[in-house]
Order: structure tokens, then sequence, then C-alpha cells
């Protein structure tokens, strides 16, 4: 696959990042629970959270593709660090971005790009996760300004936040057309944020709910009106999903590089297990699976970066790269046979971390619905 210079220096100066810094701490970071702030200190050095923003606004004067090849190598170290960044790069902070007005930016885009502030973005609530049209949080308009009341829960950074993008409904009589994003800063009063969640995987990074309470802002924290959230949403989206399909990516390849080196280590009736054809025909499988992953996802950030409408493409990609990392964390712990049930070894995490792509950007089941649709069915 061909690859510009500029996208071929990212990856490689990452890479090395990720072999020297997060690979060899991986398995500890993930035992410790802990949200890993001095990796992510050095992440934001890099430069990398300003990557898919123009410089002229403080960023890098990157595109998607650059920002999912950053993903996709922090994935191949550890998914929780890649899932913290891609919320700050992208979700976090891109409706800031659009519908910010300029002390928005100085006070929170900016900082956000050199991670001296976290954004996040809430969307989910207990009652409404695929249905959107269902969310209930409520921005009402007053003389001043909006008051909003509502829960939001499944808040990537949440607990590390310092401001949020809130998607409240307006006007209830409109359902998915009545939704706009708020602006929230942390420390507005009636604002509060839960304990961590306690998850299956992706443990460095914090989820929480997030409570609103008679939320009282200012009008210019309104970021989209007169119905331009659910479209701010819809183009999002693919990106959303082109992302969490890089994510995935480097999960398959960190998966196949453990399986791989464990098969050529572990011997069994005096010989490596590789040499066996039923493993060899597992790291194949792995092998091809990631090939179509990595040309499906970035055939599809191509289009995002030309803003060619790839609605399609992107799902298939999330879809496909997604159910592949699955099946490569399933397979990595098949190789590892008992030590793949073992928590001293990393085949365990890839396998509860690919929990983490399932549902973001869409569960699979409304990916195949829309999937089939847009194909006419
Ligand atoms: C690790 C993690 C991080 C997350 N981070 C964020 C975040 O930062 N911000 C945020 O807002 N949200 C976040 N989410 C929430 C995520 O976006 C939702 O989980 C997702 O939208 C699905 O909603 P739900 O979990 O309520 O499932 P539901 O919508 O209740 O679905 C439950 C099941 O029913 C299926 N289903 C629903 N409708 C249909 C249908 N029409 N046809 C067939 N099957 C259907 C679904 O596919 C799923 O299998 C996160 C979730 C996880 C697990």
């Amino acid at each position: 696959m061909y690859r510009s210079d500029a996208e071929q220096l990212i990856r490689k100066s990452i890479a090395r990042f990720v072999d020297a810094e997060i690979i060899p701490n991986a398995q500890e970071y993930d035992n410790s629970k802990e949200y890993p702030k001095e990796i992510l200190k050095k992440i934001a050095d890099m430069g990398v959270f300003g990557i898919r923003y123009p410089k002229d606004r403080g960023g890098c004067g990157g595109n998607s593709t650059l920002f999912c090849i950053v993903c996709e190598e922090l994935a191949r170290g550890l998914m929780g660090l890649g899932a913290t960044v891609a919320m700050q790069c992208l979700m976090g902070t891109n409706c800031l971005f659009i519908y910010g007005n300029e002390d928005m930016h100085e006070h929170y885009f900016l900082p956000a790009m050199k991670g001296e502030k976290f954004g996040c973005f809430c969307m989910t609530e207990p009652e409404a996760g695929s249905d959107m049209g269902a969310v209930s949080t409520r921005a009402e308009k007053t003389n001043d300004g909006w008051t909003i009341n509502g829960m939001k829960t499944w808040v990537t950074s949440g607990p590390i936040a310092d401001f949020y993008t809130v998607m409240c409904q307006t006007n209830p009589a409109k359902k998915i057309r009545g939704l706009e994003f708020f602006f929230i800063p942390r420390d507005t009063a009636g604002v509060s944020v839960s304990k961590p969640f306690d998850t299956l995987g992706t443990v460095t990074s914090k989820i929480s709910e997030v409570s609103f309470t008679n939320v009282r802002i200012p009008d210019a924290f309104c970021l989209t009106r007169d119905g331009q959230g659910t479209g701010y949403l819809f183009s999002v989206l693919a990106e959303i999903r082109c992302m969490t399909a890089a994510l995935a990516v480097g999960l398959q390849r960190a998966a196949m590089d453990d399986a791989i080196r464990y098969a050529r280590e572990r011997q069994a009736w005096g010989k490596p297990i590789g040499n066996y054809q039923l493993i060899q025909a597992k790291v194949a499988n792995m092998a091809v699976n990631l090939e179509a992953s990595k040309l499906m996802t970035y055939n599809a950030l191509k289009m995002v970066d030309r803003k060619i409408e790839c609605k399609n493409e992107a799902s298939m990609a999330k879809y496909f790269a997604t159910e592949a990392a699955c099946s490569a964390a399933d397979s990595c712990t098949r190789i590892y046979g008992a030590y793949g049930y073992s928590m001293e070894y990393p085949a365990q995490r890839h396998f509860r971390d690919t929990r983490f792509l399932l549902n973001g950007g869409g569960t699979h089941e409304i990916l195949q619905t829309n999937i089939a649709k847009w194909v006419g069915l």
C-alpha cells in the first residue's frame, strides 16, 4: 500500500516510541489500572494531540490518516492509551474546534492541544445508547443562556476531563433532529462526575457517568444550532468509525506479534509449535485479516481526508477490522494454550481490550443494519 513521506515518518516516530516506552511497560500499566499520566504527558509533548488540526489554529497541520496512524501504533502498544488519545484528538475537541469562539479556543482548545486540558464527548445515556433519538438530557433556552439537566454515561475520559461536549435535546418533539451540542466546563456549578467504572478491558482509560443538574451556561456555549447538531454528528461518525478500525488494526498487530513470538518459543513434541500447520493456519488467517483491515481502514480514511462521502466504507472498515481483532485475540489466546488464560501474559489483555472496540461508533448490529440498507436491501 502506498504511503506518503509524512505517513511513513509519523508511523516510524510513534512506532519507535511505542516499542521503547509502551510495550515493555504495557502489562504493568494494565495491572495497575492507573491512569498513565506521565506517558500521556510524553505523548502530548510529541505534538500528537493537534495532529488533525490546522497549524494556524494551534494544530500540527496533519489529516485524519495521520491521526489514525498514531491511533493504530498506540493501540499496538496499549489499547487504553489509544482510546484516551483518540478521544482527545477527535471526539473530545472537534466540535469545540469547529464551533467554539475565540475565547473558548484560547482557554480550552489550545491548552488541549498541549495536553494541559482534556476534553470528552457525552452522548450516551442510561436509557439511550444506539437509539440517539431517545436522548433526554434537556437544554432549555433562558433569557441569557441555557439550562442543562440530565445524565450521560460511558463517558471515556469523563473522570479526567476539564470540559465536556454534551449532546442535548433542545426540542423533544423533533427527536433526533432536535439534538444539539453544548460546551460545558467541568467546574460549572451543577456538573458532577462519578467514580471511574470498573471495566473488563482498556483499564487505563477512565470512563464514568457525568451528570448535569440545573447547569447554567452562556448562550455562546451552545455549539451547534437550528438542527446543525444532527448534521455534525453524522459528519464526524465516519471518522470515528475509521479511528476505531485503526485501533482494531493496532490490536491485531499486537496479538499477531505476540502469537508469533510465542509460537516460535513454545516447544511440543520436540519442535516449536509454530512448525505445526494448524498453528500456522491461525497465524495466516490473522495476517490475511490484518491486511484486509488495513486496506479497508486506510481506503476509507483517504475518502475522509478528501471529504468524499464514505459512511458505508467507514462502517464496513469498523465492522470488519473490529471483528478481525476479536478473532485475532481469540487465536492468540489459543496459541498461548493454558498461558492464554493467565493474567501474566499479554494474550488475555488483547482478548479483554477487543470488547472496547465493539460499541463506540455504532454496535455491529447497527452497522450491519445500515450496511444492508446502503447496499440496497
Ligand atoms: C468502552 C466504552 C467506551 C464508550 N465511550 C463513550 C463515550 O466516550 N461517549 C459516549 O457518549 N458513549 C460512549 N460509549 C457508549 C457507546 O457509544 C454505546 O455503548 C453504544 O452507543 C451502544 O449503546 P448501548 O450500550 O446503550 O447499547 P443498546 O443501544 O442498548 O444496545 C444493546 C444491544 O442491542 C442491540 N441493538 C440495539 N438496537 C438494535 C436494532 N435496532 N437492531 C438490532 N440490534 C439492536 C445493540 O447492537 C446491542 O447489541 C462507550 C461504550 C463503551 C463500552
